[in-house]
């Protein structure tokens, strides 16, 4: 099919201070001129000129000497001004030209990247003449083409207009304030040839081309990313332009909270989030409309900044620690994925000539999920003083919540102890905070400041030396705890010292990867995005029943910490086949919240149970009902959920107790939303929903849904069909509680029998929805890729578009793929995959799985990429509000299911192992009903190893094979 490109297709150059620096030779021209009219020029001014326009670059000059001179004379000056500068210029040579780029600008082109010369200077064909590179850009645009100048994006959208290439798929490097406004102007990714200070507001910043890593350029218009280092997620470089990025990246949570990767100490200019969140402790907003209409939501919420408490403040002899301090030799932070741990080192000088080494390292207790610990050592070459305070805000501010968030009713501290009793304004929820701090074992001096707690620790060490800095800390809320204060405590009191928190990490870490490790052998990026996806996954995944994985776990709030059928069709996936015991709590939560869901179909005249769609407490928090509440499939995820979940673990009493119940609800809600449609020759219907495909609203029969209804439908009359003759008592009690009679469930079984499914005959597809095929064709090359469009276009327009936001159809073909012959997946992904923009970090995983099924051997690995480097990219560019959940997710489904082609199907478990053309090795471990095994695949050979468990019955690359205990089979 397609061969997909890079995500930026054209690089666009500003020349002066990009390419070549002809400054010299402008302010040469404008002294001359200066000195001639006997005009002052002082260094500041030839500076300010950089960018400028000639005539604007004049007007400054002449105010600068308070000298008024009329029009006729302004163009002399500037004619004469520029035959010194064409005199001096015809001098320029290899001198001139910025190092390596040159080099840079021909690998571009060797890759197939277009490149442009975008200039304000006339000049500027000249100059290129001069040095004898016209024959690098495949555009020229200078002040002879343009009529207005930088920040305007004249110059960038000509360019881009001549190249061919759209706007978003362009990059522009700048060293100038003004070009770097003109490009975002022009809506092109952009990097800065310059510093931080001088260029304040640049998304990314190189001070030589040496830097530039390529292939991160082009994947994701920035010029470095993550690079593999084993174990480790590794920031060499701290770059204060992606701080809040890293605090995502490196971020340690354990489900239930949630601890960013933030620097310890404050750095003034330096963007910062320092937040610890409790997963489920959140704050209300009132909602406003005005008009309103039954069933619309009055409030939403969202998940809090319950605390911060890992700020330190390093002083040695009086000097305070910054990241701009002078004399810092080394700094680095990494996640230590072995051990579950985040880590932070430097070394640094101070003026008083001591040469110090600060280790840090923090954890969330996956053991203990109340618990998190921080260390802060300190390594000192020679005699010092030392001084270490400690901050915690217990009512700190939430990024994205202007409203009050977290009160602190009161502190209490005693000794090495303290804790802070705290409440959402809001949502009155209570919360505690406890604390242990120590340095070397002793406590330090406490001050209370309103809701801030500092601790002082003072040590003054005679010979070179070591101080420890130990921190515990338990949070407790109302959600899991009758008495979160006692709880606090209790735990606090009775939690092992730090460093036995973080063995036990270490062993939990352990554990999990051998349960759970996927191994990439010949491509080391593309393992430790496949890692990286693991170890977040992981730890998002709280285990308690009272909580769910939010869309950004708790690395972030960027989705309020809400839930949505992410967790169920997505996240879940790695726990149903390698821990399927881990993935209980999260049915916990939603049979927990199942009384709301009951609530939210009453308040849309409805039967049943309807599960909010982006929520945390229950309550629907979507004020656009149309691309949310309106995404029923969310109910039909839950019941996939309770089916993978029990056939994985038989735990019959969750199936009993709380599985049953939700199944039957949500699917007398849906018998209830849909119909026998007498138009549709009485065939069960439901109309006026949204797919996965946000940008279709209130359409009819989208398939994705009534595929999944359907599914859903049969299991729900098969479940009560089950239980009625193997588990009586469990079934009377359900049906009495619920009001459920046979009747009903062979309603079910109808509806099921007589689904409607879109499908198009003419073209042999399976059709998004009934409507889709008639909508209004789109020309792809002015949609943005990874970008919700729905910020850009009036809903009106955009719902009679041909364009999808993520795999919707594609989905079908993935979890019917039984159903479906292979005619029917090769047409029906051929005609929905090139009008999908993957505007959602959902799309990319289901496209490789169907695409590695169809043989497209590009699409599959392109798509593989995307979703397993979503953050290392950052390609959606909000990775700084939390690592993107689902596609964590997804991203072990594109291999398992992509590369592994695992499908469970009623005939049990299907493999289909291949590689793409740069793996040597591939494996990863199962679990299936019991059994489990470890999958590899090499080139040209697949074997399958009994590791535990009943032997196994399944199919390999199209045959039936057994796998016998303690079994291997080779193909
Ligand atoms: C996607 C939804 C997803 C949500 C949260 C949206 O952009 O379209 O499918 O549930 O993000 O991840």
């Amino acid at each position: 099919m397609k061969k997909h490109s890079y995500h930026i297709r054209a690089v666009l150059f500003d020349l002066d201070g990009v390419v070549v620096f002809t400054d010299r030779f402008h302010e040469l021209g404008w002294r001359r001129m200066a000195a001639d009219e006997g005009w002052d020029f002082p260094a500041e001014l030839a500076h300010s000129l950089r960018g400028v326009s000639r005539m604007e670059a004049l007007d400054m000059i002449a105010a600068h000497n308070k000298a008024k001179p009329g029009p006729e004379k302004l163009l002399e000056l500037a004619d004469r001004k520029n035959t010194y500068y064409k005199d001096s210029v015809q001098e320029i040579g290899e001198r001139d030209v910025l190092p390596g780029v040159l080099g840079f600008i021909r690998k571009l082109r060797e890759l197939g990247v277009k490149t442009a010369l975008c200039s304000a200077s006339k000049n500027a064909p000249d100059v290129l003449k001069l040095l004898d590179i016209e024959d690098l850009f495949d555009v020229v645009v200078c002040g002879l083409d343009i009529t207005r100048s930088k920040p305007d994006p004249q110059v960038f959208t000509m360019a881009a207009e001549k190249l061919g290439v759209p706007g978003f798929h362009c990059l522009v490097f700048e060293d100038a304030p003004s070009g770097v406004e003109a490009a975002r102007r022009a809506g092109m990714k952009c990097v800065g040839v310059g510093t931080p200070e001088g260029l304040p507001d640049a998304p990314s910043l190189i001070t030589s081309y040496d830097e530039i890593d390529i292939g991160a350029l082009l994947d994701s218009g920035r010029p470095y990313r993550p690079v593999p280092h084993g174990w480790q997620l590794w920031e060499g470089e701290f770059r204060p332009v992606r701080s809040l990025y890293w605090e995502s990246m490196l971020a340690v949570t354990n489900g239930v909270i949630g601890v960013r990767g933030n620097l310890e100490e404050e750095n003034q200019g330096v963007a910062s989030y320092p937040a610890t969140q409790i997963n489920g402790v959140v704050g209300y907003i009132p909602y406003h409309f005005m008009w309103k209409f039954p069933g619309y939501p009055d409030r939403g919420h969202r998940v809090l900044n319950a605390c911060e408490w890992t700020r330190v403040t390093l002083e040695v002899d009086g000097e305070r620690f910054d990241m701009r301090s002078d004399n810092i030799a080394s700094h680095s932070r990494w996640l230590d994925m072995k051990t579950g741990a985040m880590h932070r080192e430097f070394a640094w000088k101070t003026k008083s000539g001591v040469d110090v080494t600060v280790r840090t390292r923090r954890i969330a207790s996956m053991n203990a999920r109340h618990l998190a610990a921080h260390e802060y050592e300190l390594q000192a070459g020679s005699p010092c003083a030392v001084k270490l305070v400690t901050e915690i805000n217990a009512a700190p501010e939430s990024r994205h919540y202007a409203e009050t968030g977290m009160v602190c009713e009161a502190w209490e501290t005693d000794g090495a102890g303290a804790l802070a009793r705290q409440v959402s304004a809001t949502s009155g929820q209570k919360t505690a905070a406890a604390f242990r701090q120590t340095l070397d074992g002793q406590p330090g001096a406490a001050t209370v400041d309103g809701s801030i707690l500092r601790t002082t620790f003072e040590k003054q060490l005679a010979a070179a030396g070591r101080v420890t800095l130990s921190r515990t800390a338990a949070f407790f809320s109302c959600i899991e705890s009758a008495d979160p204060v006692a709880d606090a405590r209790k735990a606090i009191s009775s939690a092992p010292a730090a460093d036995g928190l973080f063995a036990a990490q270490a062993d939990f870490w352990a554990g999990y990867w051998e349960r759970s490790d996927i191994a990439i052998e010949g491509d080391d990026l593309d393992q430790l995005g496949v890692r990286l996806s693991l170890f977040h996954n992981r730890q998002s995944n709280p285990e308690d029943g009272f909580r769910s994985v939010s869309a950004n776990g708790q690395t972030g709030d960027n989705y309020g910490g809400h839930i949505f059928w992410d967790t169920e069709m997505y996240i879940a996936q790695p726990f149903y086949y390698t821990e399927p015991e881990t993935a209980r709590g999260l049915l916990e939560y939603r049979h927990r919240i199942l009384d709301k869901a009951r609530e939210q179909a009453r308040r849309m005249q409805n039967k049943g149970a309807l599960f909010s769609w982006n929520s945390i407490t229950g309550e629907e928090c979507a004020h656009v009902y149309e691309a949310s509440t309106a995404e029923y499939h969310l109910q039909s995820a839950v019941a996939w959920a309770v089916n993978r979940y029990v056939e994985a673990t038989g735990d019959r009493k969750f199936l009993e107790e709380m599985g049953a119940e939700m199944v039957f609800e949500t699917a007398r809600f849906l018998r209830d939303r849909g119909c026998f449609s007498p138009h549709k020759d009485g065939r069960f219907v439901i109309n006026v929903v949204c797919g996965p495909n946000e940008y279709s609203c209130g359409v009819d029969n989208n398939a994705y849904t009534n595929y999944l209804a359907r599914w859903h439908f049969q299991y729900a009359a098969r479940l009560f069909r089950e239980l009625a003759a193997g588990s009586p008592e469990a079934h009377a009690r359900i049906a009495g509680m619920i009001g459920l009679d046979a009747a009903e469930a062979a309603g079910w079984q109808e509806a099921a029998d007589r689904m409607y499914l879109p499908w198009d005959e003419k073209l042999g597809i399976i059709a998004q929805d009934d409507s889709f095929l008639g909508h209004d064709p789109v020309d792809m090359s002015r949609i943005p890729l990874h970008t919700d469009v729905r910020s850009l276009v009036h809903p009106l327009n955009l719902w009679r578009m041909q364009l999808i936001k993520q795999a919707d159809t594609v989905l079908v073909l993935f979890l019917f793929r039984h159903l479906l012959d292979g005619e029917t997946v090769r047409k029906t992904y051929e005609f929905h995959e090139p009008k999908t923009n993957h505007g959602s970090s959902l799309s990319a995983c289901m496209h490789c799985i169907v695409a590695a099924d169809l043989g497209l051997e590009q699409d599959a690995y392109h798509f593989f990429r995307e979703s397993a480097l979503m953050d290392i990219n950052d390609l959606k560019g909000n990775t700084d509000g939390g690592v993107h959940s689902a596609c964590l997710g997804g991203t072990w489904m594109a291999v398992v299911n992509g590369y592994g082609g695992m499908r469970d199907t009623p005939d049990g478990l299907v493999l289909n192992p291949t590689l793409p053309a740069n793996w040597t090795r591939l494996s990863f471990p199962l679990q299936y009903r019991g059994t489990r095994m470890l999958v590899e695949r090499t080139r040209g050979e697949t074997t399958i190893r009994h590791l535990a468990g009943d032997a196994l019955d399944f199919t390999l690359h199209g045959r039936r094979e057994r796998l016998e205990q303690g079994a291997v089979i080779g193909k």
